[in-house]
Formats: C-alpha cells, sequence, structure tokens
C-alpha cells in the first residue's frame, strides 16, 4: 500500500491547503511551516476578548474564541475556502483537533461535555456531501476528549409554503432556522457550538438563542476563523 501510495504522490502530489507546496508524508492538509504561522487569535485565553462585543446585549454565551484571525488577504480565507468547496473536510478535523487540545489548557473551557456543530441546510449538505462544521466537531471532540452531537441542534426544515411567503415573513423566519431536539441529552450540561466562520454573529446568534430554552444549559462557542477583528 505504502508503494502504491508513493507512486500516487508522485503524480498526485498531496497540497498545502495554504500555501499550496506539495505535503510530506507525515503532514496532513496543512504543512508545519503553515500552521507554525497561523495568524492565531489567541482569544480562548481571555474571557473578555474582543469577539465577545459581537454577542453582548444579544444573548448570552459563556466562552467564545476563533482559533484564526480571517482577513480577505491572508491565508485563512485560502484554507477555509478548501474546507467548504474543495471536498478537504479533513483540513476541519485537523484544526479542529489541533484548537482542541489549546482549549482545554483553559479552566473555563474544561467543563464543555458535548460539542454541537452548527448544522448545514439540508440542500446545501447534499450539494458539498458533508457539514464542514461537523468535521471541525469531529476534530475539536478528539482534541478536548468529549463527544460531539449532531441530533441536538438542528435546522427547521422548511416546507414549500414556506418559500412562497412575502420577503417579510421570511425575514422573521431567519430567526427560526434551528430547533432544538432531544433536549434532554444537554439540559444542565455545558456545549460548545461550533462553525468554521465568525462573521456578524447572527447565525450563531439564533442557535445559541434556541438552545438557552434548555433547561439549565451553558453555551459556548468556537469557530476556526473570525473576520470582526
Ligand atoms: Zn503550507
Amino acid at each position: 500500500m505504502k508503494l502504491i501510495d508513493n507512486l500516487l504522490s508522485l503524480f498526485y502530489p498531496r497540497l498545502c491547503a495554504s500555501c499550496g507546496d506539495a505535503l510530506q508524508q507525515n503532514e496532513q492538509c496543512i504543512c508545519l511551516n503553515c500552521m507554525l504561522h497561523l495568524p492565531e487569535t489567541q482569544f480562548h485565553k481571555e474571557h473578555f476578548n474582543p469577539l465577545r462585543q459581537l454577542f453582548d446585549g444579544r444573548v448570552t454565551v459563556k466562552e467564545v474564541t476563533a482559533l484564526m484571525s480571517y482577513k480577505k488577504t491572508n491565508k485563512v480565507q485560502k484554507i477555509l475556502h478548501h474546507l467548504k468547496y474543495c471536498g478537504q473536510k479533513e483540513i476541519g478535523k485537523v484544526l479542529g483537533e489541533y484548537f482542541g487540545g489549546q482549549l482545554i489548557t483553559e479552566e473555563r473551557y474544561r467543563s464543555i461535555q458535548y460539542v454541537l456543530p452548527i448544522p448545514l441546510h439540508p440542500k446545501k449538505e447534499r450539494l458539498r456531501g458533508y457539514n464542514q462544521s461537523e468535521w471541525i466537531a469531529k476534530g475539536l471532540s478528539a482534541g478536548m476528549g468529549v463527544p460531539y452531537l449532531t441530533d441536538v441542534l438542528v435546522r427547521t426544515q422548511h416546507t414549500d409554503t414556506q418559500t412562497r411567503k412575502s420577503r417579510f415573513a421570511r425575514w422573521q423566519n431567519v430567526k427560526e432556522v434551528f430547533e432544538v431536539q432531544n433536549p434532554d441529552k444537554v439540559a444542565y450540561t455545558h456545549v460548545l457550538v461550533c462553525d468554521d466562520v465568525l462573521t456578524t454573529g447572527a447565525t450563531t446568534e439564533a442557535a445559541v438563542q434556541k438552545l438557552l430554552e434548555v433547561e439549565g444549559v451553558k453555551v459556548s462557542v468556537v469557530t476556526l476563523a473570525a473576520t470582526t477583528l
């Protein structure tokens, strides 16, 4: 098998999702050099970090952080593009596991019991073949040593009649894109909601708001990248 792998990589070298150089055999998705130079925010080290302002006065999040700072010009955009549109779901797992390992060094993240990926619209997931957030959840779960659940935070199933609603009605619907199933599973626990990128925080806010309807639950949020920095 190894010989075949080696031969294959001669013709189809695996490339770094960040710089495009050929990967060494022991490197996964992103080369060591790029891993060493990721624009990490280190926000998990402070409770009162700049991302907190996104949610202040909107919804209560226990902790919030992002692994990297996203700027249009930097390589984070490339990495996320490969994760979402080039079928490289393993990037989510690799970076999720790397980040998870950092998070558990902080006391405030050690009480987390479950990781919950933000669900993708079913139509989008069918087209893409996977939900990138679920792969990030897999990685975080491995790095933190806690399970991830995909049957708690789910997308509302829209019927055809709903798609014919007025624009105003659809705008109101944005708030109702998520629902919670099996609330008993997460009642009185600390859950970690994860996604690929945090922009305005609107999607995350809607998801957190739904989750907070569960009795005694605490919700924290992490993403691979944040734009508002
Ligand atoms: Zn690289």
